[in-house]
């Protein structure tokens, strides 16, 4: 039980660290170059927009870096995560 009580403290500090270095990062961007930010965003879109991928079993989209590949039978399928791949391989067994 302590053990648990250890990990959920070190899980609560880091995601506080996240969020922190998150907000910092904004506040700095923010203050340093505000307009020149939104005008580069309306005249050239920076963040390509990236693929979105089906996950045959629960439907969610994807983006095509963030899921999770696998080869089947000459077409690649994506998966939001390792369960629903797991899903799709005990499903294809049967
Ligand atoms: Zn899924």
């Amino acid at each position: 039980m302590i053990a648990f009580f250890r990990l959920l403290r070190i899980i609560i500090f880091a995601v506080l660290f996240y969020l922190l270095f998150r907000n910092l990062y904004k506040i700095f961007w923010k203050h340093k170059r505000p307009n020149s930010f939104t005008n580069q965003k309306n005249k050239t879109p920076q963040i390509k927009e990236e693929q979105m991928k089906k996950d045959p079993i629960c439907g969610t989209y994807i983006p095509e870096s963030q899921a999770i590949k696998y080869k089947h039978e000459n077409e690649v399928l994506f998966f939001c995560s390792e369960t629903c791949k797991e899903k799709f391989l005990k499903s294809e067994k049967k």
